[in-house]
């Protein structure tokens, strides 16, 4: 019955390579340590490797999710332009300048509390 493999019947490079962790996209390598401190440098590695595609992906993650959040905080723009469609709506076109500064905070309240019911985050 054959033994295991031994050292001396590898060849030299898997010898001398084989406590060696190396991501295969940029080539950054992990010398000796135990396997599952490697391992675990890799996976950090990988999460902001330069190449690795899971990198990538994570990295448009990261700015899909900032643009998601950034479209979904109101800000006061998207707030006044929220009321005076809603008052336009409900009044006619370009009531808007002809309501009480009263009228607009509460299409403004209004429109707020729609859009947070939404899913939208109220301004900082
Ligand atoms: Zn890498």
């Amino acid at each position: 019955m054959p033994g295991p493999v031994s050292e001396s019947s590898r060849g030299p490079r898997s010898t001398r390579r084989q406590n060696v962790v190396t991501c295969v996209f940029c080539g950054h390598e992990y010398p000796t340590g135990t396997p599952r401190t490697q391992a675990k440098l890799l996976a950090e590695h990988v999460a902001d490797c330069p190449k690795h595609p899971a990198a990538a992906f994570k990295r448009r993650a990261e700015a899909a999710e900032a643009e998601l959040v950034s479209v979904l905080t109101l800000s006061p723009e998207k707030i006044e332009a929220g009321a005076i469609a809603m008052c336009n709506f409900r009044a006619g076109t370009d009531w808007w300048e002809h309501e009480s500064e009263r009228r607009k905070q509460e299409y403004r309240d209004t429109f707020v509390a729609g859009a947070v019911a939404l899913g939208f985050r109220p301004p900082a």
